[in-house]
């Protein structure tokens, strides 16, 4: 299977003579203890696990760059790893990869109440600088399910998309700087705080979303938002997909600048969150759930839009019923009902994952279909996702690994997605998981672009090898 590893290419292995090196250098961070590494061998899904012998924990930009330039010397490979959050298998080493920890690297550097621009080390954890940035009246640009585990580094390397993204845009907009480590150790220092900067090529663009194959994101400069004054929260259920676009197309119209999110789970996750998680629903039962979130600066102003809407919409029958909250812990627990059904797949055995990009009006076509095609070969085939953004999150659970059910799977969804001019991973990258299947969703010459790039920036291949580009590129 092409999302399977590769062999392992000719890296040198680390000797003693290593470890006395990255000793020297980072004394009680070279971690070396089987027990202590096991976690950062396995990923979050625990369907992907490497052999590695060794974690570094650097907690300096000039530690990285010692590591790297050792290990090029050495050409032993490295895998880059955040928060290990990451759902396409590229934060864990395949064989005995050197796992390169930013976990230490929490530093706030600077924060500009005037501008929001915030600078900070790769590991500060999403959660926390949201919290430091709360106390300060403003807000990340970013929110995602796995903010109390994820670094923003990672969040930058995949190009994190996440509930916010309809609002306050990606990444790719509002990091205005980098500071990256080559992989011969060279410190590219790009970190910028200017919103505007056109003086040649954008180099940062290079490492958001290049999943650690480029360099080590040491530090990240980001745009943040203030922090909204009143913000509302609206679960509703709807009977059809078309009346959830329907949905989706009015409140475009009646929310407009107050808007911050729109995201959707159909009935299927609301039975796991309920029986693996205890949830309750909160609505009558019904096949297509949507969360609304309205983030503005009046709260009498915004109510009064989100009460014409709500008003609007069940007049009309589109949305059959629903519940607001306007209190942080009742806008939590709705909001959970969204951000816990990755958790809740996870016990129903093994979990095929798969996140498209479509045309919004074509996104629940594939799960209906893939439901048809797999019959019960499947435990579940589930669909959840960010219909703001036209990305669908379509998930089969079987009880165990599957090799038959996922030839069916595979390349089937692949050739559904770009049939229709898809994206074969709208946002979480490709890892080692998606690699070979790049050409679904870009040419030919594209991919040897990047293969170009890669070699240019790391000559040896030794950051985060299997990963990203396809085995005929390495
Ligand atoms: P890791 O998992 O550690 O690494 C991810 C990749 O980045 C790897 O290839 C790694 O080598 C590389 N990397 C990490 N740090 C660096 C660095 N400093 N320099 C260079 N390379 C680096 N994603 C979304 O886009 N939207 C969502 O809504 C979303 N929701 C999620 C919900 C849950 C419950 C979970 C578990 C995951 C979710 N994800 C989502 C997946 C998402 O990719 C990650 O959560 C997050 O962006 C990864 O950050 P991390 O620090 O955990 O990175």
């Amino acid at each position: 299977n092409p999302g399977s590893a590769p062999p392992r290419l000719p890296f040198s292995r680390v000797t003693q003579e290593d470890l006395a090196f990255f000793r020297t250098m980072l004394p009680g961070r070279t971690i070396t203890d089987p027990d202590l590494l096991k976690s950062s061998n396995v990923d979050w899904l625990k369907t992907v696990e490497g052999n590695s012998e060794v974690l570094l924990r650097p907690k300096t930009t000039e530690e990285v760059s010692q590591i790297l330039r050792y290990c090029n010397e050495r050409n032993l490979a490295v895998c880059p790893q955040g928060g290990n959050t990451g759902l396409v298998g590229g934060s864990v080493p395949v064989f005995d990869e050197i796992i390169l920890s930013t976990s230490l690297m929490t530093q706030v550097l600077t924060f500009d109440n005037i501008s929001g621009i915030l600078t900070c080390q790769a590991g500060c954890v999403l959660e926390n600088l949201s919290n430091y940035l709360e106390e300060r009246d403003f807000i990340m640009p970013l929110d995602l399910g796995a903010k109390g585990s994820c670094h923003i580094g990672g969040n930058v390397s995949t190009n994190a998309g996440g509930l916010r993204l309809l609002r306050y845009g990606s990444l790719r907009g509002t990091v205005l700087g980098l500071e990256v480590v080559l992989a011969d150790g060279q410190i590219l220092n790009c970190l910028a705080t200017l919103r505007k900067d056109n003086t040649g090529y954008d180099l940062k663009q290079l490492f958001i979303g290049s999943e650690g194959t480029l360099g080590v994101i040491t530090a990240v400069s980001i745009l943040c938002p203030r922090k909204p004054k009143a913000v509302n929260v609206a679960f509703l259920g709807c009977s059809s997909f078309k009346q959830l676009l329907e949905t989706f197309q009015c409140c475009r119209g009646m929310l407009g600048e107050i808007l911050s999110a729109f995201e959707f789970l159909d009935a299927s996750c609301m039975s796991l969150l309920e029986k693996h998680l205890k949830l309750t629903n909160p609505i009558t039962e019904s096949p297509f759930y949507i969360v609304i979130e309205t983030a503005g600066s009046n709260a009498t102003h915004d109510e009064e839009k989100l009460h014409n809407f709500l008003e609007e919409v069940m007049t009309s029958s589109l949305v059959t019923d629903g519940t607001v909250a306007t209190e942080a812990t009742k806008i939590k627990a709705l909001w959970s009902l969204r951000e816990r059904v990755t958790e809740a797949l996870t016990h129903e055995g093994y979990t095929y994952k798969y996140d498209i990009s479509l045309p919004v009006e074509k996104i629940y076509d594939l799960v209906q279909d893939m439901r048809g095609h797999l019959g019960d070969r499947a435990k579940n085939v589930v669909g959840y996702g960010h219909v703001g953004d036209g990305n669908l999150h379509l998930n089969i659970t079987s009880p165990s690994k599957d090799p038959a059910l996922l030839a069916s799977i595979e390349p089937y969804v692949y050739e559904w997605t770009s049939e229709w001019k898809g994206s074969i991973s709208a946002e979480h990258g490709l890892g080692l998981k998606k690699r070979n299947y790049i050409y679904y969703s870009k040419p030919s010459e594209a991919v040897a672009l990047m293969g170009s790039i890669k070699a240019m920036l790391d000559p040896k291949g030794i950051l985060n090898p299997y990963k990203t580009l396809p085995d005929n590129i390495h």
